[in-house]
Formats: C-alpha cells, sequence, structure tokens
C-alpha cells in the first residue's frame, strides 16, 4: 500500500510549490514607485521622482 505514500508526498510537493509560487508572485509586486508632488497642487498633478521644492510656491514637495 505504497500508493498513499505517494499520495501524500505528491501533495506536499504540490503544496509547497504552491506557496512558493505565491510568495515570489509577491515579492515581484513589491516595487513601489515613491513620487512627490506639492502640497498645493500648482503643477495641476505633476510628480517628481525625487524629494524636492516646488518652483512655483518653493514649498517642501510631499510624498504620495
Ligand atoms: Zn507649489
Amino acid at each position: 500500500m505504497n500508493w498513499k505514500l505517494l499520495v501524500l508526498s505528491g501533495g506536499i510537493i504540490c503544496g509547497s510549490l504552491f506557496i512558493g509560487g505565491c510568495n515570489s508572485g509577491k515579492t515581484g509586486q513589491k516595487v513601489v514607485m515613491t513620487e512627490y508632488q506639492c502640497p498645493m497642487n500648482c503643477e495641476e498633478g505633476k510628480t517628481y521622482k525625487a524629494e524636492g521644492k516646488c518652483p512655483v510656491c518653493k514649498m517642501d514637495l510631499k510624498e504620495i
């Protein structure tokens, strides 16, 4: 009666593969782009890739 063992180990292998696939999928989506924008929205939604000051009102850019 070895088939039970085979089914059991097969299930474990499938389960670990599934969990591993899930984890790699999550880490792939972890890259979040941080953008900065003027708190007064002087430039109608224009965003900056780096921290700095708004060229219009000279206020510090806010992280979005
Ligand atoms: Zn501004």
